[in-house]
């Protein structure tokens, strides 16, 4: 397969940690026999010094012309004086995912055998080993809704707006990601309260009783979802939820896993487009000193292989190299090792085979 891929580095950590999942791709591509093209650009902070602009037009060209985008983080102090719609997290990050129409945020949680001890759940808990994935719709809900402040600024309103079109595409990426895995969906609401979420129930089991019968369904109010995280976080395969619950769920669910150097992410549009990249910032404090945890990014990649370019056999093959490497000792100072960033990207493209 040919696939062109934006690489958008960005600021801090972002450029050494990008560079390394670019190696693993390539080697991936080596494997495989595929032919990927990486087109960088600047974004975030660099892109400001260098052009006026955190995200200049030619970067969202290449986004817009290529397959699929890997993003590493924006932002650092040098530009947090800036006027806030001119700063790297809004003006890129939240153009980028308008521009691109990225509606469906997937955040993969996983407990890794050899670092379970950093999870900070009790080892009864986690010792069955979580693997769950969020899929959280992004661009409708509560934070895209009416926000009103009265005249007299003694109340307020923020509204929850959902459309039966908007609830099925999401459903659909729910179901398509649950194929790949084990076959289960929770969809996460509060329809003993809300109407939006009434409507959210009706639609996901309609479609679910139409397009997706292979895939086994639940629905879970989000209060009890949030204390089944950390009590039997095993439990689930894939959460899927409206925008503000999916936000909270997936910082919940990340946080078992314990290391925020470990966790990747996808925007997805409907035509299977997305933005991959880790969920972590660009670590300023660190940024330079060739220390970063490479992994997040990485795991980014493999699901970038898996989601726009339908190549699972790559993805899971970077996902393999991952846990041998993790389970080999070579770890970051993060994860309580001493190895560089880039010992540990050559180390995990080094164990990425093809069929
Ligand atoms: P952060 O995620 O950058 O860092 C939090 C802590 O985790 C730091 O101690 C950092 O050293 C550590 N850390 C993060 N990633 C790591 C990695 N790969 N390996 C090892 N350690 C890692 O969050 P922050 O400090 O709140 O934010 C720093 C900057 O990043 C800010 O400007 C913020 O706005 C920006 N930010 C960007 C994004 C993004 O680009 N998507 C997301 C969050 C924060």
């Amino acid at each position: 397969m040919k696939a062109k891929i934006a690489v958008i580095a960005g600021d801090g950590i972002g450029p050494e940690i990008v560079a390394q999942a670019v190696e693993v791709l390539k080697k991936v591509a080596a494997e495989f026999g595929h032919g990927f093209t990486f087109d960088e650009r600047p974004v975030g902070g660099a892109a400001y010094d260098a052009t006026g602009d955190c995200l200049p037009a030619e970067t969202l060209d290449a986004c817009r012309r290529a397959d699929a985008v890997l993003l590493g983080a924006v932002g650092g102090p040098k530009w947090d004086s800036l006027p806030a719609a001119q700063r790297p997290e809004r003006r890129a990050l939240l153009t980028l995912r308008r521009e691109l129409g990225l509606f469906a945020n997937l955040r993969p949680a996983r407990t890794w055998p050899t670092l379970r001890g950093s999870s900070p759940l009790k080892d009864e808990i986690v010792a069955e080993g979580v693997d769950l994935l969020v899929v959280r719709e992004l661009t409708g809900g509560l934070y895209f809704g009416e926000h009103v402040r009265a005249a007299d600024g003694q109340s307020a309103l923020d509204t929850m707006p959902y459309s039966v079109a908007e609830i099925e595409r999401i459903a659909r990426v729910a179901f398509a990601a649950a194929r790949k895995r084990r076959g289960r969906v929770t969809c996460v609401d509060k329809a003993n309260v809300l109407e939006t979420s009434r409507l959210w129930r009706e639609t996901v089991q309609r479609l679910q009783g139409t397009e997706a019968s292979d895939i086994a369904l639940d629905f879970m109010y989000v209060d009890n979802a949030a204390m089944q995280l950390v009590r039997s976080p095993s439990h689930f395969d894939v959460l899927l939820a409206e925008n503000m619950f999916g936000d909270i769920l997936s910082d919940e669910a990340s946080q078992i896993t314990g290391s925020i150097g470990m966790l990747p992410s996808a925007s997805l549009r409907e035509d299977g487009f997305g933005l991959y990249e880790p969920i972590h910032g660009s670590a300023p404090d660190i940024a330079g000193r060739g220390v970063a945890n490479p992994l997040a990014t990485i795991l980014s990649a493999a699901l970038l292989l898996r989601h726009s370019l339908g190549l699972e056999a790559e993805s899971a093959a970077i996902e393999r190299a991952t846990g041998e490497v993790l389970a080999s000792g070579e770890l970051t100072p993060d994860l309580g090792g001493s190895a560089t960033t880039s010992q540990v990207g050559a180390a995990v493209a080094k164990k990425v085979y093809g069929g």
